[in-house]
């Protein structure tokens, strides 16, 4: 096998190596298939079962309860910001929580569907830190109220949901599905492009509570309405059968070889501090993002004193096999997505590269 690197990067990201292995064994000929899963139908038995285990794997980590459905959507995180205004706002006004890059891109989808009011911003303060629920300015009358958990491109992260005095809550949770132990029953909706925390990219997975689904107004095109999916159980048309086989055994993996969400949580804990220790330790050599209080325990964005020093330790860091640490253009710097599937040693080789950096460089 040719070397695999430690792939920092924010998504599509790095999936856990005994699922890329398991594929690998079945990829020809899925057991009592005869055949790749990419090949049978999505609606024979064999892929019914696969299909039945995604759903009842995240079930199971979630503990989740019968009022709820899992879907499986085409289109990714972004169209999930669509799809839920035209599900859910049509017309009316919804509260977003305006708490980075991928909210502001949440907030443009839905205004085109009704009024979005911003119950907070962090903008003007760079996306740096998440409201406390004291800030949070919610309007009664909204139809729901959205935040995203996790802001991948800032790396700042809510561990706790906000307060939204009973209002039904919309999450995006692209970028931190699965990394935590979660109470499911606080939210409505939680939806996640599933390329950085549960598979291969391109579908979402949508968790969806069932009453929702009398609100759907009628003559939504059958693919973007959301009853329609939940009655035919992502199988309307042909659903991406080898992400949902992949999310499969990603939620396998976290079930059985990790052994649930809380000790994912006390791994992705010890992880982020390793990282955000030797960024403390430095005497400001390195420099987080975030404020300490809302720093993200998947994505962590840090800078250094020049772009040129920058540009310096991502090229190194690359050809010591440390790859897609590059910060998103609108932050700059470095980023290191250090996901469920990120195994402690590629933090930890992470951490002794920076120390080697800064030990030469300073
Ligand atoms: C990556 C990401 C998205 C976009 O996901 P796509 O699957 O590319 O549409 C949306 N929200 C968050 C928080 C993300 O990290």
């Amino acid at each position: 096998m040719s070397t695999r690197n430690y792939n920092f990067s924010a998504g599509p990201a790095t999936l856990p190596l005994p699922v890329l292995e398991q594929a690998k064994e079945e990829f020809l000929s899925y057991p009592g298939a005869g055949a790749s899963i990419m090949e049978i139908s999505h609606r024979s038995k064999v892929f019914l079962k696969v299909l039945e285990e995604a759903k009842n794997n995240i079930k199971e980590l979630l503990g989740m309860s019968d009022d709820y459905c899992i879907l499986f959507t085409p289109g990714g995180a972004t169209m999930q910001f669509s799809m839920l205004a035209m599900n859910f706002l049509n017309g009316k006004t919804a509260d977003y929580l305006h708490v980075g890059s991928w909210a502001s891109k949440a907030i443009e989808s839905a205004s085109r569907f009704g009024t979005v009011r911003k119950a907070w911003s962090g903008k003007a303060e760079n996306f740096v830190r998440l409201p406390k629920d004291s800030e949070l300015d919610l309007d009664p009358n909204a139809a729901y109220v959205h935040f995203t958990s996790n802001e991948t491109i800032q790396g700042i992260q809510f561990l706790q949901e906000p307060d939204v005095k009973g209002k039904d809550l919309f999450c995006d949770a692209s970028s931190d599905f699965l990394c935590r132990p979660t109470d499911i029953s606080k939210y409505a909706l939680l939806y996640a492009g599933a390329q950085k925390n549960i598979g291969p990219s391109g579908t979402a997975v949508v968790i969806l509570r069932k009453d929702l689904l009398d609100r759907v107004p009628e003559n939504l095109p059958p693919l973007l309405d959301y009853k329609v999916l939940a009655d035919n159980d992502s199988l309307y048309n042909t659903p991406s059968t080898f992400t949902i086989y992949m999310i499969g055994l990603v939620s396998r993996w976290l079930l059985q070889t990790v052994g649930g969400l809380d000790k994912m949580f006390a791994l992705n804990q010890e992880k982020a501090a390793l990282l955000y220790d030797t960024i403390d330790k430095s005497q400001g050599y390195y420099k987080g993002h975030a404020v300490p209080e809302n720093r993200s325990i998947m994505n962590v964005a840090f800078r250094l004193g020049s772009e040129e020093l920058e540009k310096k330790f991502l090229a190194e860091a690359t050809a010591a096999g440390l790859d897609g640490l590059k910060g998103h253009r609108s932050v700059g710097g470095c980023r290191a997505s250090i996901y469920n599937a990120m195994p402690a040693e590629g933090v930890q080789a992470l951490v002794d590269f920076m120390l080697e950096f800064q030990r030469t460089n300073g």
